[in-house]
């Protein structure tokens, strides 16, 4: 590499350059510039208002090895370890799914519609802990317990409930397995992102997500795809209160069915909502 003086304007093109064999210019210089930011806490409009700023040598390395791991299609979360997410910071790593945009609509949802005080919440498969968090920092002084099958995950979603000066009650446990639920509570709400991608959709799914996301929190199984939906609905007659509502994200070939679900189990104002994509992505419905 023969990049003059080491500036850092021309190390970000010279990087541009690098990746677009494997990312279209547009996503290359998006991932520069998150990485710059990561990295050197230099935003895009920074770094055009001082074309002169300059790198050492080890700074260089970090974006360099970062460069590396992208073009082996790590998900740049992957690289920095975070992502932003309803304006808090959110730490990820491998075994946690990374937060998606949709699924920050789904916290929009309940908060547009949740605004009574001391809610109970609970959030089944927390992963990052990313819905309980914000949850937890938009709603009105709530209670809110979070789950998930994986020890490293709950032991991640606990430091992001830390650093984000959340307080969560977290509990290890796996929601298709039958066994109660221990804690005292019922809920007013239940939310969750479950696995919910089938084996048809994953022939049209990027490489970065199949090599480097958990496939434990995103495949269902192809003989029951709602597998998880009927594991929390029987985890909901038990702890959610009547008159309480399941939020859930869902694989937009399945809106019919789901609703169809809802209704055996008796729920009323079953709702099915659309993402910016104009998918059907959420569906809430109230216990009777
Ligand atoms: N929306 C995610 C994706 O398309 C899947 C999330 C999930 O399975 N809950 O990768």
């Amino acid at each position: 590499m023969n990049i003059r003086n080491n500036l850092l304007k021309d190390l970000k093109q010279y990087y541009i350059q690098d990746l677009i064999s494997y990312y279209d210019t547009n996503e290359a210089e998006q991932l520069l510039t998150i990485l710059i930011e990561h990295y050197f806490g230099i935003s895009r409009v920074k770094l055009i208002m001082s074309p002169e700023y300059r790198l050492s040598e080890s700074e260089i390395l970090k974006l360099h090895m970062a460069v590396k791991e992208l073009k082996k299609y790590k998900p740049v979360q992957y690289i920095t370890g975070e992502v932003e997410f309803q304006g808090l910071n959110i730490r990820v790593s491998k075994g946690v799914l990374i937060p998606r945009p949709e699924t920050e609509e789904l916290v929009q949802l309940i908060v547009k519609k949740e605004s009574r005080t001391g809610l109970s919440v609970i959030d089944i498969g927390t992963g990052s802990g990313c819905i309980a968090i914000s949850l937890y920092s938009q709603l009105k002084n709530p209670s809110v317990f979070a789950t998930d099958i994986s020890v490293s995950a709950i032991k991640l979603a606990n430091e992001n409930a830390v650093l984000n000066s959340a307080e969560i009650s977290f509990i290890v446990h796996d929601i298709l397995s039958g066994d109660a639920l221990y804690s005292k509570n019922t809920f007013d709400i239940i939310v969750s992102n479950p696995p919910y991608v089938t084996q048809e959709d994953k022939s049209k799914m990027q490489r970065n997500v199949i090599d480097y996301e958990p496939h434990n929190a995103l495949f269902v199984p192809h003989e029951n795809p709602l597998i998880f939906y009927e594991a929390i609905l029987k985890c909901a007659e038990i702890k959610l209160k009547n008159g309480g509502r399941i939020y859930t994200e869902i694989n937009e070939s399945f809106g019919s069915e789901l609703v169809n679900l809802f209704n055996k189990h008796n729920y009323s104002e079953i709702k099915l909502v659309k993402d910016i994509h104009h998918k059907y992505r959420f569906i809430y419905a109230t216990k009777k």
